[in-house]
């Protein structure tokens, strides 16, 4: 039988404001919102939120769930993401990609997790390729991938900027973006091409190689870890003025922050200030990825990794310590990922789109509770369901 829970009283962003509201679950969708739902008696699961703020669950459109890394030898893989790494930061939506190493990570073992995470609840979705071109694929194509694999909806990260890179030509990049934009087209997907910025002096030139000498529009691309040094801030906030999109990674550390990484909350209201449109900016967590500390020669000297619930935190940081409204910084984390990446049903709270649910404290912000297609996940602040070979 089709579960029924009604949410009672919450002061709901949408991400507009929309006031105090019921909303009502049924199953994995949103069935109803309105001031004051009557069921008539029908048995449901009643949550009072009175003193709750209801948002939408986070999307965030990079981790490495089925880790990554290894830039520092074999002992330097990174693991696999957990169920709660997730759910404890309110992210119900999660697109995986492979990054530097495409040799001991595949693509099949990337789906495979991506479909573990979908059992154990959440929404996920996956990149063809990784840092490289050619890329690597399921089927030998990165048209077919978009076309045949459900869970495919781009290609990427691949790394521009990066000694790690294929120090790739403007042709190339724009060859296999077209690849996935005809891919994404006939599956009624985004056909997103994510783009790794890396450190290197060239910046995001070569994005705008691509599109000056193609037909393809800014917005096919999605480049992140813009927030790594003001230079390439600035370079971004140019793309921006462009068209295109920009994102920026919360998964930090503190040498980062020292060689002038800026946080990403930081980053985004910079932005917003400067007149960036909120619908072109995003923040993602990278998640599970490794965090390389290299010195002047490119020598790897220290290994962290990445933390999915970063992305909750810079969400919390953008609010309280940069004054940025709710309804704007939810779309950074929740709305406008999923709009770039064309996932309809997400990041947004309207009747017929998937149940992905937070309720938060509306002094703190700290998560009560979270819904992940009408599942509740986390409740109090605890994790109610662990992923299968997780501790408890
Ligand atoms: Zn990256």
């Amino acid at each position: 039988m089709m579960s029924i829970t009604l949410i009672r009283g919450a002061q709901v962003f949408a991400p507009q404001p929309l006031g105090v509201q019921d909303v009502l679950i049924a199953g994995s969708r949103i069935a109803a919102i309105g001031p004051s739902i009557d069921l008539h008696g029908e048995p449901v699961q009643i949550v009072d939120a009175t003193n709750f703020l209801l948002l939408p669950g986070l999307v965030d459109s990079l981790v490495h769930f089925a880790g990554g890394g290894g830039e520092g030898g074999f002992h330097t893989r990174t693991p696999e993401m957990h169920l709660s790494e997730a759910t404890l930061g309110g992210v119900t939506t999660l697109i995986g990609a492979l990054g530097t190493d495409a040799t001991t990570r595949s693509l099949p073992d990337l789906l495979a997790k991506a479909r573990g995470l979908d059992n154990e609840g959440l929404s996920t979705y996956c990149y063809a390729g990784s840092y490289h071109l050619p890329a690597c694929t399921f089927s030998g194509s990165i048209t077919d991938d978009l076309v045949l694999i459900d869970k495919c909806i781009g290609i990427g990260e691949i790394a521009i900027a990066d000694h790690r890179g294929a120090q790739l030509s403007a042709a190339e990049l724009a060859r296999a973006a077209s690849q996935a934009r005809v891919g994404g087209m006939l599956a009624g997907k985004s056909g997103m091409v994510s783009i790794h910025v890396g450190d290197g002096d060239s910046r995001l030139q070569l994005l705008h190689e691509v599109v000056d000498n193609s037909e393809l529009p800014p917005s096919q691309f999605y480049p992140t870890h813009i927030n790594r040094n003001q230079t390439l801030l600035d370079a971004g906030i140019v793309w921006c003025r462009r068209g295109g999109l920009i994102d920026m990674t919360t998964s930090t550390n503190e040498a980062f922050i020292a060689e002038g990484e800026i946080p990403a909350a930081a980053a985004i209201a910079q932005c917003l200030a400067k007149g960036v449109d909120v619908r072109q900016l995003s923040m993602s967590s990278d998640g599970n990825a490794s965090l390389p500390v290299f010195d002047q020669h490119g020598e790897l000297i220290g290994l962290e990794v990445g933390r999915t619930a970063s992305l909750y935190d810079a969400f919390t940081e953008l609010v309280q310590q940069h004054d940025v409204a709710i309804e704007t910084a939810i779309q950074v984390v929740s709305t406008s990922p999923a709009r770039h990446l064309k996932l309809a049903s997400k990041g947004q709270i309207t009747v017929d789109a998937d149940a992905d649910v937070l309720l938060v404290n509306p002094d703190t912000l700290a998560i009560d509770s979270v819904f992940a297609r009408g599942k509740c996940l986390v409740r109090n602040g605890q994790a109610l369901r662990r992923g299968t070979f997780e501790t408890l």
